[in-house]
Order: C-alpha cells, then structure tokens, then sequence
C-alpha cells in the first residue's frame, strides 16, 4: 500500500511511527490496492479520526501513550466500513471489536468503545488477551445472532465479575 503524508504529518513523522503504520497496515490486506493518506490531528484530546471515502487516517502524535498499533489499526478499520469498503459494521463499538479480533498485535492499548471494560489503563494488558478472543467469538457470534454486541457485553462483564467477586 501506498503511504501520503499530510504537510503537517511529514513535519513530525518518525522512523518509528512510519514503521508502526507500515506494520499495521500488513495486517490489513483489504486495503493494499490503496493509496493511504496519512494526517495529523489537531485536538489533543483525541487519539484520531478516519474519513473512509478517502482512505484518509488521523493520527495524533501527542498522545500521552504515543501513538499505539491499537490507535493506528482502530482508524484503518473506519476505512472498511462505510462509506469506505463496508466489509465491517458501521460504529465505534463495532471498529473496536473488529480492531481487536485482527490481531493480537492490536492488544497495546485499551479500547474506547468496548463496552464493560471496567479495568484501568494500566491493568489493561492483563485482560487483553481474553477480551480479544471474545471479540473473535462475537464475530462469530454475529453470523447468526444480530444481538452480538449484547452478548459481548454480557461476556465481558462476567467476566470482570468472576475475576473482581462483589465483596
Ligand atoms: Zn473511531
């Protein structure tokens, strides 16, 4: 895939963050007859945004936890759904899900918009491998049951609830 980088952006890539996106990007084969254009966002308090019908991503790169694989895979994923290449649902929950269960390279960093994610930033890495694999399997899930969304919620709360008992 063809990489373009916004004026702004080309002022402060690294060598590092240019080979984050590059590696991500590997994990994203839909995409690889694209050009990617690749932008800085302004608002500090944002991680990034996508505008799909473009192929266009945001990146933040003054973000307390840097730019992470999570962040740059979470906005590539807007690419796929609509108006972009809609093979995955549209909304934010649904890119977080779809983020996670790509790969397990996309587990540095807490999701947004999983619901019922009640562990801090810090304890995040500790749960990202379960939560992943219930991503996996509510794609799964979602081939034959519209509700998936709910049964990962009720999945991810039990889970939360066996590990952390009400006292
Ligand atoms: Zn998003």
């Amino acid at each position: 895939m063809k990489i373009e980088l916004s004026p702004p952006m080309k002022r402060v890539m690294t060598s590092d963050l240019m080979q984050r996106i590059e590696r991500t990007l590997e994990e994203f084969p839909e995409l690889r007859s694209y050009t990617l254009k690749v932008g800085l966002v302004m608002h500090s308090d944002v991680h990034g945004n996508a505008d799909s019908r473009n192929k266009v991503i945001r990146l933040n790169t003054r973000a307390k936890s840097g730019t992470t694989y999570f962040t740059i895979a979470h906005e590539l994923t807007h690419l796929l759904q609509r108006p972009g290449l809609g093979i995955v649902p549209y909304g934010e929950i649904q890119c977080d899900i779809y983020t996670l269960a790509r790969s397990s390279l996309f587990t540095d960093d807490m999701p947004t918009y999983l619901p019922g994610l009640s562990c801090k930033k810090r304890e995040w890495i500790h749960h990202a491998t379960a939560i992943r694999e219930m991503c996996i399997e509510a794609i799964e899930v979602r081939k034959v049951r519209r509700t998936y969304i709910a049964w990962l919620s009720r999945a991810i709360d039990e889970y939360f609830s066996r590990r952390h008992p009400p006292s």
